[in-house]
């Protein structure tokens, strides 16, 4: 059987696309990915997403979406999409357990995932005091000090979030300002919890043959220094990277690896991409939203100027 539209992945981009398709009556079929509900489900409370004056769980959020995309009559599977055809048509997508799908037409809203450090300590301590998401695995630090890696919103909210356990949070920072909205700046710096380590880097994760987190070497950039600093988590918050993986080779990506769109169109007709897997600038959920809006009405309209 061929879709008239496959979606890739359950964030507010591809979400968003299912409910304008589904109501629509274009039936689409929603690839859940590797985290069903994207980023959010990994965020605490968002507070600027419009329309929830108190706030709102990003679990909770993206929930109301999912039932908002069934409720109109959007057919779900989980998996990720691991190769794509796109000489041909219809185009087809192949999943990780191997299933082929036809569609006439694709919106990727992949997403990105966090970004790491590169060392390989880093790697060897992955779930034994190193994470990408505070939010998951910030209750197990209790009392102990932790450090979180990153200037950005990412980083500051998971230090915030990680004062609610943690006996203090550190936060690593190579430069001497954060890149942080001003909002989440202000509070971090005037947490009593947190305390800013300006100018520095991580050169290593120490483990002292324990097999896990219990301090950082770091260096300061400026004066060269180095120090140890004790903790038993590192949490990064250093930006994310695309995931289009499966799209290298078929699909126009930018140097880092971002798909080239223009109004959510690609360089091949019928695919499209919403969401931050073609936003390195926004990635918000609401810009995320807007652009699987765009995404599907597009694709809508393709569908109908080729007869389908
Ligand atoms: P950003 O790219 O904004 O910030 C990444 C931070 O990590 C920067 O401070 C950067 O330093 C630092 N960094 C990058 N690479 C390294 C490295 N190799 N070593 C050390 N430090 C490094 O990413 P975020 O994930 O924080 O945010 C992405 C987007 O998502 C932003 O637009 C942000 O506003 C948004 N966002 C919004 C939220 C909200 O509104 N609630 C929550 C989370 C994210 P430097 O500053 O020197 O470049």
């Amino acid at each position: 059987m061929t879709r008239n539209m496959i979606i890739l992945g359950t964030g507010p981009a591809g979400l968003t696309a299912a409910i304008y398709a589904a109501r629509a009556r274009l039936e689409p079929l929603v690839v859940e990915g590797m985290q069903p509900g994207g980023q959010l489900t990994s965020t605490t409370d968002i507070e600027n997403y419009p329309g929830f004056e108190n706030g709102i769980g990003g679990f909770e959020l993206m929930d109301i979406m999912k039932r908002q995309a069934v409720r109109f009559g959007t057919d779900f599977v989980s998996g990720t999409a691991v190769s794509v055809d796109f000489k041909n048509r219809p185009l087809r997508i192949t999943l990780s357990d191997g299933s082929v799908h036809e569609t006439e037409t694709l919106i990727i809203a992949t997403g990105a995932s966090a970004r790491y450090l590169g060392l390989e300590s880093e790697q060897k301590l992955m779930g034994k005091g190193v994470s990408g998401c505070a939010t998951c695995d910030g209750a197990f630090f209790r009392d102990v000090p932790v450090a979180v890696i990153g200037g950005g919103d990412t980083a500051t909210e998971e230090a915030l979030f990680l004062t609610r356990f943690a006996s203090k949070v550190y936060i690593i920072h190579r430069r001497d300002q954060l890149r942080a909205s001003r909002i989440m700046a202000d509070r971090v710096l005037s947490h009593a919890k947190i305390e800013m380590v300006w100018n520095s880097v991580v050169e290593d994760v120490l483990d002292v043959a324990q097999d896990k987190v219990t301090a950082l070497r770091l260096k300061n950039v400026k004066t060269g220094a180095s120090s140890e600093l004790p903790v038993e988590g590192m949490f990064l918050g250093i930006g994310h990277q695309p995931n289009t993986e499966p799209f290298k080779g078929h699909l126009k990506l930018n140097e880092q690896g971002y798909i080239i769109t223009q109004e959510t169109s690609t360089d091949i007709e019928g695919v499209y991409a919403a969401g931050d897997v073609q936003d390195p600038h926004y990635r918000q959920a609401v810009t995320a939203a807007g652009s699987g809006c765009m995404a599907a009405l597009k694709a809508e309209r393709y569908l109908e100027e080729h007869g389908f």
